[in-house]
């Protein structure tokens, strides 16, 4: 069976991965240049920031039994047991090069291709042999058997409209948070305490990492993430705005260290604000099989992105 995976998040890195592993021929296609979506890792220089997901907990036996070999081969590491002073006992995990590192590893072995935009899903013409259309947006198209498609809600949806295939409403709705994150290269360290990371600091701010301190870069790194709130209020303002902003709510944190160089990424899907009950959802009519998932059917975090890509496949074998 041919499956197309539309998209190289997480996610889809795990049901190509399944589905692959069980002798299918799987192709993913995505738009970023690098496969991993929300599990994002940039380089300033020598300085290197996790700017999506910044660590990730196990809650279940099925993700703590994935995870394990990536720990055993220290490409994962415990990061520590909590942001407060003393900690909660909890484990928080994290990717020795960068949390990008493990979806990258993930892609290793699969037909994963990216810089490529996928403009619409259609049932196959009837000669085609194939159930499925996969239209790119370079105007060629890709025939598939089935289909795994697991962006965020509404840019699925936006592929398959014409796919003649009936969503529920409230799929159709999900709606996300966003989250505008800054990237300052700085001079020296910044005033950011043992393990490095700071939740909800404050209530502009959700979340503020010394990516130094947490083991993954060379030189002073500091990723600081505007709270939900905060970010579709000041979604609009300009670039040169939203820095100055953010660097005068992280200047706690920035303590006396300088800042050489800034950038900004923006989240418009960062967070959905509503589950799904079940792991993933697999269209009852259509062309041919299709499943949607990604981590608004499994929990808003890196596990739900997994469980949801594991439960996808399941309901392809
Ligand atoms: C700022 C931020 C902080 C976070 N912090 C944490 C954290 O600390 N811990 C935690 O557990 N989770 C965290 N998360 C959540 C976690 O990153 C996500 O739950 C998880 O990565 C989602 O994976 P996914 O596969 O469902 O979707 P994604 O990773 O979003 O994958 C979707 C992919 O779709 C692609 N795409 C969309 N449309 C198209 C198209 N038409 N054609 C081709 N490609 C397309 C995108 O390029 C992207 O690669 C955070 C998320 C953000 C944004």
């Amino acid at each position: 069976m041919l499956v197309v995976v539309v998209v190289a998040g997480l996610a889809g890195l795990t049901a190509a991965r399944q589905l692959s592993d069980a002798g299918h021929h799987v192709v993913v296609f995505d738009k970023g240049r690098s496969p991993g979506g929300r599990l994002a890792t940039r380089r300033i220089g020598s300085s290197r920031f996790d700017h999506g997901a910044q660590f990730f907990t196990i809650r279940s036996d099925e993700f703590a039994a994935l995870v394990q070999p990536h720990l055993d081969a220290g490409l994962v590491f415990e990061w520590c047991r909590g942001f407060s002073a003393q900690g909660d006992g909890y484990p928080r995990y994290a990717v020795r090069a960068g949390m990008n590192a493990w979806a990258k590893a993930l892609a290793v072995g699969l037909d994963v291709r990216c810089n490529t935009l996928v403009f619409a899903i259609r049932p196959g013409a009837a000669n085609s042999g194939a159930a499925w259309e996969v239209a790119l947006d370079d105007g060629t198209s890709v025939p598939a058997d089935a289909l795994v498609v697991t962006c965020p809600l509404a840019q699925s949806y936006s592929l398959i409209v014409s796919a003649e295939v009936a969503l529920p409403e409230e799929l159709v709705r999900t709606e996300y948070d966003r989250t505008i994150a800054l990237l300052a290269v700085l001079d020296r360290a910044p005033a950011v305490d043992e393990p490095g990371g700071l939740n909800n600091p404050t209530d502009t701010l959700s979340f503020v990492a010394d990516n130094q301190r947490k083991g993954i870069s060379e030189a002073p790194a500091l990723t600081v993430h505007a709270a939900a709130g905060w970010s579709d209020q000041h979604w609009s303002q300009s670039s040169d705005e939203l820095i100055a902003d953010l660097s005068a709510a992280a200047a706690d944190y920035i303590g006396s260290a300088n800042i050489v160089e800034v950038q900004l990424k923006k989240w418009r899907f960062a967070t959905p604000r509503v589950i799904w009950p079940e792991p993933c959802w697999v269209a009852a009519e259509s062309a041919g099989p299709l499943v949607l998932a990604g981590d608004a059917f499994a929990g808003p975090r890196v596990e739900g992105a997994v469980l949801s890509g594991l439960a996808a496949a399941n309901a392809l074998l």
